[in-house]
């Protein structure tokens, strides 16, 4: 097993990690307005692009949504998929472009119930992805908001679970 793969085994520390990146470029907001987003952009987006392609093979889609995917990144599937697995998972789990590799959706469940706080994210449903946002950095669409700028039909849809947790 390889380190990235131990990493995302071990869904609650990066979830931690995650959480505490979240909160310190939140908190740094003010200055980063005064210093300007663009700027700011040019100096992490590499550091973003490092971190996370080391730990999560992230391909930079611009819009993250790790932590309602047990800290798996679904553009990692080969169809991008950011709603659940397709009909054609195999019956070992594995994944239906590449047979030797492990659905990434199935490791996406599996990781979101090691998790402590954004487990339950797993049922929400995802809107399409933006591909105008590709190669931006997520900190920065985040802190913007245009990670958040759905296409108006899934506006209220955007972050309602599917399955009403107080009945699961
Ligand atoms: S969801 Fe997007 S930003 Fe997050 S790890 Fe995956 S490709 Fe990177």
């Amino acid at each position: 097993m390889g380190v990235r793969e131990r990493l995302q085994n071990n869904p609650k520390r990066l979830e931690w990690l995650y959480k505490t990146t979240h909160n310190m470029i939140l908190g740094m907001k003010p200055m980063i307005s005064r210093l300007g987003m663009e700027r700011f952009e040019r100096f992490v987006v590499g550091v973003e692009r490092w971190s996370k392609e080391k730990i999560f093979d992230c391909r930079m889609c611009g819009q993250c949504v790790l932590h309602s995917t047990g800290m798996t990144c679904p553009m990692s599937c080969p169809k991008n998929l950011r709603n659940g697995a397709c009909g054609g998972v195999r019956e070992n789990g594995h994944c239906e472009v590449i047979p030797e590799m492990k659905c990434v959706w199935v490791e996406a469940f599996e990781r979101s119930q090691m998790m402590g706080v954004y487990g339950d994210e797993i049922l929400h449903v995802q809107p399409p992805v933006n591909r105008q946002l590709e190669g931006k950095s997520a900190w920065v669409t985040m802190l913007t908001g245009e990670d958040k700028d759905v296409p108006a039909a899934w506006v209220g849809i955007n972050n309602i679970p599917v399955i009403d947790s107080a009945n699961k």
